[in-house]
């Protein structure tokens, strides 16, 4: 799957759209987490701070630069733009991020715990085990930076008593992401719950396994293969 990107009106409405599938998701709440695209080499789109997604407009979604400077849009951007642009900085595949405040993610999150490798699809689609970035206050550049470390290649990261960080080649990507994360989350809880040994994949397998989905079953998805 290449890195596909929306032009700016596009991506304004996307970005939006987006807002009320994570509501329906379950993955965020209120005006929590927030999504951005990128439009092209030097701007993104990002959804504004402190404004619920039932009522976003596209008009409403901020378009920045990035290093975070406001391009254009009456808002404010999202508080969390240095954890976006550190991502797009240091990916440059990454089309699009979200950030999710999403149950079980958090709730490894709040217990500064990673999401082993326990389940297929998380190695396919994220690349393996995904890392619970050191604690630091929201907002923050030291929040981005550690959020970069944790991501150590993967297409996610946990951050420590917040939530979840996801990045992906465009929106739906980034999201398929954010919900095979939840879900990886979610089994590893109910396994802590039981008491029982889990076996976590190899990382030789895992390689393969992601390989595979990089190379070959995204494009599928995509119709390119
Ligand atoms: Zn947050």
């Amino acid at each position: 799957m290449e890195t596909q990107l929306l032009a700016k009106e596009s991506a304004r409405a996307a970005i939006v759209e987006m807002g009320h599938t994570l509501i329906a998701k379950n993955l965020v709440a209120g005006s929590w987490g927030n999504i951005s695209c990128r439009i092209d080499e030097q701007s993104i789109a990002i959804t504004p701070s402190g404004r619920g997604y039932e009522l976003l407009e596209p008009e409403d979604v901020v378009l920045i630069d990035r290093e975070g400077a406001v391009l254009e849009g009456k808002r404010i951007p999202s508080s969390e733009l240095k954890v976006h642009t550190a991502i797009y900085n240091a990916y440059p595949e990454a089309g699009a991020v979200i950030h999710t405040h999403s149950i079980y993610a958090s709730a490894l999150s709040a217990m500064h715990q990673d999401v082993p490798a326990i389940i297929e699809d998380i190695v396919q689609i994220i690349g393996g085990r995904v890392y619970c970035a050191e604690y630091a206050l929201c907002g923050t550049q030291e929040l981005a930076d550690k959020t970069v470390a944790a991501l150590r290649g993967r297409k996610a990261a946990l951050l420590a008593n917040h939530g979840a960080v996801c990045w992906g080649k465009n929106l739906q990507e980034a999201l398929l992401v954010a919900e095979i994360l939840e879900k990886a989350a979610q089994i590893a809880v109910i396994c802590a719950g039981t008491g029982g040994k889990v076996y976590e994949l190899s990382t030789e397998d895992a390689d393969i396994m992601h390989d595979f989905y990089e190379k070959h079953y995204s494009k599928r998805q995509q119709g390119e293969e």
